[in-house]
C-alpha cells in the first residue's frame, strides 16, 4: 500500500519509515509536490487536517500529515502550535531553543509535553490520532542527535534528553511514535 506522508522533514520521514516498514511511504518530493503548505490554523488538529486535505485534494493520494507542538506548563502551553517559528521567521531550531531556555531561566516548574496529531485521509474518510509524551525542559542543551527541541526535552522516567537517545529508543516512547502506533493499529484493522 502506498501512502503519502505530507512532510518535507527528512528526520520525521526517517522516523516514520522505521516505524511503518510494511507501507511504502512517499514523501512530498516523491510526488513532486514542492510548494510550501502553510500551517495557518491555530490548533495542531487544524494544521494536520489542512496538510492532509491539501495533498488529497490536489494530488489525489491517500495521505497522512502530522503536526507537533511542545506545550510548556509554566508558559501556559506555549510554544504549542507555534513551536516551529517560536523565535520568528525563518524557523530556526537553535534560536527556538535559546528563546525557550531564556524564558524558563528563573522558572522552577519545568513540566512540558510534546503532542502530535496525525490526520489520515483514506478512501475519502478522515481519521485523527494523537500521541503525547510527558517530560521536562532541561536547564541547558544535552546531546547532539535528533532535531528541533530534542536537546532540551527529557521524557518522564529517563535522565537522557531525546537528543541523547537513538532514533529507535526515541520512537518507542515519543509523541510521534505513539501517534504512529495508533495509526498502525488502525491501519491493521482495515
Ligand atoms: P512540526 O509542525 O510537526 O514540524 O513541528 C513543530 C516544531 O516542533 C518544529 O520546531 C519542530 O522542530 C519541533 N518538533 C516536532 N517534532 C519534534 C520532536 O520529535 N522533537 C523535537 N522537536 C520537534
Amino acid at each position: 500500500m502506498k501512502i503519502v506522508f505530507a512532510t518535507n522533514n527528512q528526520n520525521k520521514l526517517k522516523e516514520v519509515r522505521a516505524l511503518l516498514p510494511t507501507l511504502e511511504i512517499l514523501s512530498l518530493q516523491d510526488i513532486n509536490c514542492f510548494e510550501e503548505i502553510e500551517e495557518t490554523k491555530t490548533t495542531l488538529e487544524g494544521n494536520a487536517k489542512l496538510k492532509a486535505d491539501y495533498i488529497s485534494n490536489n494530488y489525489g493520494y491517500d495521505c497522512f500529515a502530522d503536526d507537533t507542538g511542545l506545550e510548556v506548563e509554566a508558559l501556559d502551553g506555549k510554544p504549542g502550535v507555534y513551536s516551529a517559528r517560536y523565535a520568528g521567521e525563518p524557523a530556526n531550531a537553535e534560536k527556538n531553543i535559546q528563546k525557550l531556555l531564556s524564558e524558563m531561566k528563573e522558572e522552577k516548574n519545568r513540566i512540558a509535553k510534546f503532542r502530535t496529531v496525525i490526520a489520515l485521509n483514506l478512501n475519502k474518510h478522515q481519521y485523527l490520532f494523537e500521541g503525547v509524551c510527558k517530560g521536562h525542559i532541561t536547564q541547558q542543551k544535552q546531546g547532539e542527535k535528533g532535531f528541533g527541541y530534542d536537546p532540551i526535552f527529557v521524557p518522564n522516567g529517563f535522565t537522557k534528553s531525546f537528543a541523547e537517545m537513538s532514533m529507535d529508543a526515541k520512537g518507542a516512547i515519543s509523541h510521534r511514535g505513539k501517534a504512529i502506533q495508533e495509526l498502525i493499529t488502525f491501519l491493521n484493522t482495515i
